[in-house]
């Protein structure tokens, strides 16, 4: 059982006792009510909602009828396509929403719609007529941050987003009308990742890692694949603004990059000294998670000799460097020729003991040969089409949707502050897309947790969209070519008998059409 299932199991632990307690006033059974919710998004965000709000529920005061809307044909959202393809493990947490859909107890009251694009398809209006609650999970997944640095647009920049969902087989970048093309990898040397978070790591390790020995057996798109085997990328620098203490990247991630070293063509270049320098003052003060991190790139650091520059790929971790010019190829638009930084310089705050960073207006900018650039600078969420004309709003920084601990707000709050609340009733979101762009599969599940609580203590009160709900979103979805969860265990199927003849976990249909065709054959 996994450490996520085991937290989760105890939580309904402790509901089924709460349960106990509540039936000793309980409401007659005829009379219980059946509130209907409905749930944007089936990444983890939506099924962790969905999962404790069937679990949690007081049986004895109300019954849940649940849909879950995808606006892909698959399920799983963010664990489908955007973990890296060589952590399955991290893919588990599927398991939530396959227990829910495949348990027969539920079969009278939970459904799946994929392929149904609210806000397109549907509206805000058409849920609210058809359920008590709604619940907005549908990620940040469909726009990044951008830098204001001359170049930006340029072909050889290019998105962490666009090349995780790519290498993913994300059917957005595998549309027959607007096809997504990929990096010339086969005409690449050298590769700047701009951010060092988690994301740049796993792109790091989709260019470095063998595409034979670490990713053919995985379920990463066969284009990928094949793009992959092809490439002469031969080194890859991960470029962070701010210094090493300060680096976005967590230990078990980037102990995972340097041990590419084991396979011996992969080689981590050890960090300039000049950065050590920089933190040697606060050195006694690191806290643990800090010195394990330094210990760790110490050792493999050790093992760097020279002479083998030319024989494996490499990689480097660079800091205190802030891009000011993406410079294109002299002989080909769609690559660059190099990237010109300014560097940064640390300063101390005894008062608050933070570091920040500053230009340092004394040093002379820096260039870096690279023919690709990508920018692993964050996500950013994005409103759903008809938001404006429902009374829901993004926050000013786009990061997420206005809401005060999952509830959402009307648009004529004045903010998430305690002051000149107003709550748009009866919804509610999870996710990235309740809290921002950050944070790992596991808090996203404490987070989702946290918002079907609200939920069930808000129906509980009776506090929801509106009393009667006697339309089916069936009715609304006539000339919608949705996918049903029977529909998607065919493609499920099917991906996955073409992946074991291929030697791959799974082998992914990425062109929507195709999906649909397969599915609801
Ligand atoms: P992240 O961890 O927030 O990292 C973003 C990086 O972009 C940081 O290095 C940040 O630098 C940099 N950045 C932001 N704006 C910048 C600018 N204007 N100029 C230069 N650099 C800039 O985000 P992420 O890597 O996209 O990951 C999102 C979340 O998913 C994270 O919580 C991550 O841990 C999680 N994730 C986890 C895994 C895993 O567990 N294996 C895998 C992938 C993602 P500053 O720090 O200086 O702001």
């Amino acid at each position: 059982m996994t450490l996520l299932k085991a937290i989760a199991n105890r939580s309904l632990l402790q509901g089924n006792l709460v349960g106990t307690f509540r039936s000793f006033s309980s409401t007659p059974r005829a009379l219980i009510p059946t509130y209907k919710v409905a749930i944007i998004g089936t990444g983890p965000a939506g099924f962790y909602t969905g999962y404790h709000l069937l679990n949690k529920s007081p049986k004895d005061k109300f019954k849940v009828q649940l849909d879950f809307f995808d606006r892909l044909p698959s399920p799983y959202g963010l664990s489908r396509y955007g973990v890296a393809p060589d952590h399955p493990e991290v893919k588990n947490c599927e398991d939530y929403l396959n227990d829910i859909m495949n348990n027969d107890e539920n079969k009278d009251h939970v459904r799946y719609f994929g392929n149904v694009n609210v806000g397109v398809d549907i509206g805000i209006k058409d849920l609210q007529d058809c359920y008590h609650s709604i619940v907005l999970a549908y990620g940040c997944v469909n726009a990044d941050n951008k830098l204001d640095v001359p170049g930006n647009d340029l072909p050889g920049v290019l998105s962490a987003r666009q090349f995780v969902n790519w290498y993913n087989g994300h059917p957005d970048f595998y549309d027959k009308t607007n096809p997504f093309t990929p990096p010339e990898l086969e005409k690449i040397e050298d590769v700047t990742i701009i951010g060092n978070g988690n994301v740049a790591l796993d792109v790091a390790r989709i260019l470095l890692a063998d595409p034979n020995d670490h990713w053919a057996s995985t379920d990463i798109s066969s284009e990928a694949l094949n793009i992959l085997k092809t490439s002469s990328v031969k080194n890859v620098n991960i470029v962070a603004r701010r210094g090493l203490l300060e680096s976005a990247f967590t230990n078990k991630e980037i102990r995972e990059l340097l041990e590419l070293n084991n396979s011996k063509k992969v080689k981590f270049i050890p960090i300039d000294p000049e950065i050590y320098d920089a933190i040697t003052p606060y050195l006694d003060k690191l806290g643990r998670v800090d010195k394990r991190r330094l210990s760790v790139l110490e050792k493999y650091a050790k093992n760097f000799d020279n002479n083998d520059i030319n024989k494996v790929k490499t990689w480097s971790l660079k800091y205190l460097l802030s891009p000011k010019e993406f410079i294109v190829s002299n002989d080909n638009p769609n690559l660059l020729r190099e990237t010109v930084f300014t560097k940064n310089k640390l300063i101390h705050d005894n008062l608050t003991n933070e570091s920040k960073v500053v230009p340092d207006n004394d040093a002379n900018p820096i260039t870096l040969k690279n023919e690709l650039v990508v920018l692993s600078i964050g996500y950013k969420g994005s409103p759903l089409n008809d938001f404006h004309y429902n009374d829901i709003k993004m926050n000013d920084y786009n990061d997420r949707i206005l809401n005060k601990d999952g509830r959402v707000l009307s648009s004529t709050s004045a903010g998430e502050t305690l002051h000149d609340i107003v709550y748009k009733k009866g919804f509610y979101t999870a996710g990235w897309i309740k809290k921002g762009p950050k944070g790992v599969i596991a808090s996203t599940m404490m987070e989702s947790f946290d918002t079907a609580d609200k939920i069930i203590e808000d129906l509980d009160n009776k506090d929801y969209t509106s009393d009667s709900k006697k339309i089916d979103i069936i009715d609304k979805l006539t000339n919608v070519p949705y996918v049903s969860w029977d529909n998607w265990l065919k493609l499920d199927q099917y991906e996955l008998e073409i992946g074991k003849s291929l030697n791959k976990s799974r082998d992914k249909v990425c062109d929507s059409d195709q999906m649909i065709k397969i599915a609801c054959k």
